[in-house]
């Protein structure tokens, strides 16, 4: 079972002593998560590192998920793509099934916690059906910059009962709701199966497993195949880079069963990379396995991620900690993580030809790449590792059950 001691040789003694610390006040509470599935996606893999971690120091914390029909996630899919920015129709059937959903829940589970923390739109009108007698936080994970405003105004009402919400960025906060608001960055768990050091001789065994082969350097971008990462500017910048430097490229997208666009991007990538795949310069992965990842975030030369909207970008941060050298977009939580030339490059999205050039100098130039990889990794270590989260989740549950 993980363990807080685990990520002592990496943290040091001052974060582990300081974790402890914060969680005095806490000690024995019983604190509990909502959110709406245990595998897939970034919130159950943060939770299924977090809860174990509050439990081994001494927070009585639980893990629910909110049940629902395959309708009820079709329609909270639509409310995450509007809340992104996209149009919906917000019919009374949807809301009222949105609703229901989670009124229905409400009937079976009972609550007797001293903080409840719900992650995401899915379960966010609990608060509604529970008589309400302790503080409630709803953790949103996604990208509220500019939301659609009938969609907004129908789910603010439900967010104004809550004690807190929690946002990934700045440009997140919502100044017209009156709820108090506090930035959590994201974070990876660097001993997860996706994160954790791999001996040479399992990366050898994957990289036979999947025909993966190394006689040239690769370029990787590891993204769900979707119209946001752009895959087809990647493969516009490969062809691009290959007039100087022969490498291959590799695609890696795992197919989500909640995600119907993703097969229709894939073929139209599949389509326009036909030549390159017979020859085995591009390879498309659709597997989902996390020590693939692993590997390939580790063996890449350069890892891409051009994305032209990023809520905050794991595949970043994942490559940062893997002192892989990463060239991303400017673009949402970005910059947040990469500063230009010092840690990884910083492009504009529009800019292929400088997406291009950048990969061509850290192909060439192996100096220059490990020292952006070396930072990288400092930058991950001292900002978007799972002991942060822990601390900025014992300072805000103390904040709101005592105020202080
Ligand atoms: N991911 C994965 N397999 C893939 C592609 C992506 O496990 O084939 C993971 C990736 O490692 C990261 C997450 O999916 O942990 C994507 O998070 P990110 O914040 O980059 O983007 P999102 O998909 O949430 O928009």
């Amino acid at each position: 079972m993980i363990s807080l001691e685990d990520y002592y040789d990496l943290v040091g003694d001052k974060v582990i002593s300081t974790i402890h610390k914060k969680a005095r006040k806490i000690l024995g509470h019983h604190v509990l998560h909502i959110n709406s599935t245990y595998q897939g996606g970034g919130v159950a893999e943060i939770l299924s590192s977090l809860v174990p971690l509050m439990n081994d120091i001494g927070i009585d914390a639980g893990w629910r998920i909110l049940h629902g029909n395959p309708d009820f996630f079709t329609i909270t899919k639509k409310f995450h793509n509007a809340l992104q920015g996209d149009k919906i129709n917000l019919s009374d059937k949807k809301k009222s099934l949105y609703l229901k959903t989670n009124q229905d829940f409400s009937v079976y589970t009972h609550l007797n916690h001293n903080c409840i923390i719900i992650h995401d739109p899915q379960p966010l009108p609990l608060i509604k059906y529970f008589t309400k007698r302790e503080p409630w936080i709803w953790r949103c994970h996604i990208d509220i910059s500019n939301p659609n405003p009938r969609l907004w105004a129908f789910l603010k009402k439900m967010i104004i009962k809550y004690d807190h919400m929690i946002i990934s960025n700045e440009n997140y906060r919502k100044p017209n709701c009156a709820v108090d608001q506090t930035i959590i960055y994201p974070v990876i768990d660097p001993l997860s199966l996706k994160n954790k050091e791999l001996p040479e001789k399992s990366i050898n065994k994957f990289l036979r497993k999947f025909n993966i082969p190394m006689d040239k350097p690769i370029i990787s971008q590891i993204s769900r195949f979707d119209k946001w990462k752009d895959p087809l500017g990647v493969l516009e910048i490969f062809k691009q880079v290959k007039k100087s430097v022969d490498c291959r490229l590799i695609l890696c997208g795992s197919m989500a069963s909640d995600d119907p666009e993703g097969i229709k991007i894939y073929d139209k990538v599949k389509k326009k990379a036909k030549k390159y795949i017979e020859n085995g310069e591009v390879i498309l992965i659709t597997l989902d396995n996390d020590i693939l990842v692993n590997v390939l975030q580790r063996i890449s030369k350069v890892i891409i991620q051009k994305s032209l909207k990023e809520g905050f970008g794991l595949t970043v941060t994942e490559a940062m900690w893997k002192k892989t050298p990463v060239i991303a977009s400017k673009s949402g939580g970005i910059p947040l993580q990469i500063d230009h030339e010092v840690n990884g490059l910083l492009i504009d999205p529009s800019d292929m030809n400088g997406f291009a050039q950048g990969i061509i100098k850290l192909l060439k130039d192996q100096k220059y790449a490990e020292r952006l990889g070396q930072n990288a990794r400092e930058k991950v270590s001292d900002n978007f590792l799972i002991t942060r989260l822990l601390e900025d989740y014992m300072d805000l549950i103390t904040k709101v059950l005592y105020g202080i």
